[in-house]
């Protein structure tokens, strides 16, 4: 909804450069080596006595509620209630503090923090754009002193589309900014083509980093307006 309106005012709004960055956390900045997988095995376990394999269930760049309803749903063998979707999402974040303490496969990305640090002295405002709930993007920046460079966010507790979470952090750009924020003042980074897809339906340019699953190839296919490597080549902008 906000897209159209931007589209249809785009004319009347001078450009001011480069504003805001919104970054993915999973596959982009960090990898948890499992630990959400293990998490949701544990909640699970802990509720419905079996270990569930959300992996086998789950694509990438799904976001937490959407994760949680498709393993409720193979479980229950319908679709989950709100309560109980709620509980689950509750135990996850949890189990998820202890996991990613605990993974052995954790890694923040190459170039992720010196790209961060070149953005924020360029005066760039950082956000995050993720399908983990707030306080789950947290604990896993957490882990790695990661969560001081980003002052807003749209997350997975915004909404369970990824489409509609992109919009919330937007909005809470121009709040952190102070004022209107038009989609080329924006830019996305994520490694998924529902990174790409979501960007592009706010009307905003995506880089896409072929630093996990995607290749190179699959985010050109999927549109990326961009393709990098990894974090460490910098942005082109
Ligand atoms: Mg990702």
């Amino acid at each position: 909804m906000r897209a159209s309106r931007w589209r249809h005012e785009k004319g009347a709004v001078m450009s001011k450069g480069l504003i805001a960055i919104l970054f993915d956390i999973d596959g982009t900045l960090i990898t948890s080596g499992g630990a959400g997988t293990r998490a949701w095995a544990l909640a699970f376990d802990e509720v419905y006595g079996t270990k569930l394999d959300i992996s086998q269930l789950s694509d990438l760049g799904m976001t937490d509620g959407e994760v949680g309803s498709k393993g409720l749903e193979s479980m229950l063998g319908h679709k989950p209630s709100n309560g109980e979707l709620e509980k689950m999402l509750e135990r996850h974040l949890h189990y998820l503090a202890k996991t990613i303490e605990e993974s052995e496969g954790y890694r923040v990305l190459e170039g992720a923090e010196d790209l961060l640090i070149s953005l924020i002295i360029k005066g760039h405002m950082l956000g995050l754009v993720s399908g983990n709930s707030e306080k789950g993007a947290h604990i896993k920046l957490k882990r790695a002193n990661l969560n001081r460079f980003f002052s807003f966010g749209g997350f997975g507790s915004d909404s369970v589309d990824r489409n509609e979470l992109t919009e919330v952090a937007i909005s809470r750009a121009e709040i952190a900014f102070g004022g209107r924020i038009v989609p080329e003042q924006l830019l996305c980074v994520g490694d998924t083509a529902r990174d790409v897809g979501a960007a592009h339906a706010a009307g905003i340019k995506c880089v896409g980093v072929a630093s996990s699953k995607f290749s190179k190839q699959d985010l050109k296919d999927a549109g990326a307006d961009y393709v990098i490597g990894s974090l460490k080549e910098g942005l082109p902008i």
